[in-house]
C-alpha cells in the first residue's frame, strides 16, 4: 500500500492510497473562518457517518455524488474532483449570516422576516466564494462572469441544490428535526469536466443547522448542530452523537 500526498483541511485530512481518493474526518473542529479551534472526540466520525448515510439516499435519489464507499468509522473513499470554488447555502428559515447582513443593511435576493427562526417561504439560495480568506456572499451574475459556471451549470446546481433540500428536510421531519440551513459543494470529474457532483459532506452538523422540532414549536431553538460550539451553548461530542443516534441509528 502506497499512501501520498496527504492534505490537511480544516476538518479533513484528504490522502491517496493505491490510486485510489479518501477524506479522512478528524475531531478538528473550526468556527469564524477559522478563529475558533479545537478537537471534540467522535466528531469527524458523526460526519463521516452522516455524510455517507446522506449521500447513499441522495444518490438512490438521482443526484450524482462524489461518495464511493465508507470505511467505518471516519474514512470515505471519493471520486477525485475538481472543487468548483463557491460554496451553495440553502435556507429554509433565518439563522447566522443573513440576520447580520440585514442588520447591516446590505441587499438580499429575497425578503425576510428579520429575526432568528423566521420561516423564508419556498426557501432561498445564496453562494458564497471557497478559497478567499474570508468566504464572501457573491451573485450568480459574478459566478458566471468568473467562468466558473455556465448558465445551464448553474441551473442545475440551484436543481440538484432544492432538490438535495427536499431530500433532507423530508426525511429529517420525520425524526423531529427541523433543517434550518444548509451548505454544499460541487466539483467536477477529473475525466469528464462537463460531469458535476455533489461534493465535500453533506447533511453533517458540521454543514447544517439542526432544530429540535418540539422546541421550536414551543418557542425555543435548541440546536444540533455546530452553533452549540460556535455559541458555546452544549458540548459538542454529546450533541453530535445525539443528532447522529437520531438520523440513522
Ligand atoms: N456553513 C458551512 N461552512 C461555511 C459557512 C457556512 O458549513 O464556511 C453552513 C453553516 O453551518 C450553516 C449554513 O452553512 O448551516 C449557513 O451558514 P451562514 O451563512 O448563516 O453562516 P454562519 O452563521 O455559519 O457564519
Amino acid at each position: 500500500m502506497t499512501t501520498t500526498r496527504r492534505r490537511a483541511g480544516k476538518s479533513k485530512d484528504i490522502f491517496e492510497e493505491d490510486g485510489k481518493t479518501f477524506f479522512e474526518f478528524t475531531d478538528r473542529t473550526t468556527a469564524f473562518d477559522g478563529i475558533k479551534k479545537d478537537e471534540f472526540p467522535h466528531k469527524g466520525e458523526v460526519c463521516c457517518r452522516l455524510s455517507a448515510y446522506w449521500f447513499e439516499i441522495l444518490e438512490k435519489e438521482g443526484i450524482p455524488t462524489h461518495f464511493r464507499a465508507f470505511v467505518p468509522p471516519n474514512i470515505m473513499e471519493v471520486e477525485p474532483l475538481e472543487i468548483i470554488p463557491i460554496e451553495v447555502i440553502w435556507r429554509n428559515f433565518v439563522a447566522g449570516s443573513i440576520l447580520k447582513r440585514h442588520e447591516r443593511g446590505e441587499s438580499l435576493t429575497v425578503e425576510i422576516e428579520p429575526r432568528l427562526g423566521a420561516r423564508i417561504p419556498g426557501g432561498m439560495i445564496e453562494f458564497t466564494t471557497k478559497f478567499e480568506e474570508k468566504d464572501r456572499p457573491i451573485d450568480e451574475q459574478e459566478i458566471l462572469d468568473n467562468g466558473w459556471l455556465t448558465p445551464d451549470e448553474l441551473d442545475y446546481i440551484r436543481e440538484c441544490t432544492r432538490l438535495t433540500n427536499d431530500i433532507m428536510s423530508g426525511r429529517l421531519l420525520e425524526r423531529g428535526i427541523i433543517l434550518a440551513d444548509f451548505k454544499i459543494e460541487f466539483g467536477r470529474d477529473r475525466n469528464a469536466a462537463e460531469r458535476i457532483l455533489l461534493a465535500d459532506e453533506v447533511g453533517t452538523p458540521d454543514g447544517c443547522r439542526f432544530w429540535d422540532l418540539d422546541s421550536y414549536k414551543q418557542g425555543v431553538i435548541e440546536s444540533l448542530d455546530k452553533d452549540v460550539y460556535r455559541y458555546e451553548k452544549g458540548d459538542l461530542s454529546d450533541v453530535y452523537l445525539r443528532i447522529q443516534r437520531r438520523i440513522c441509528g
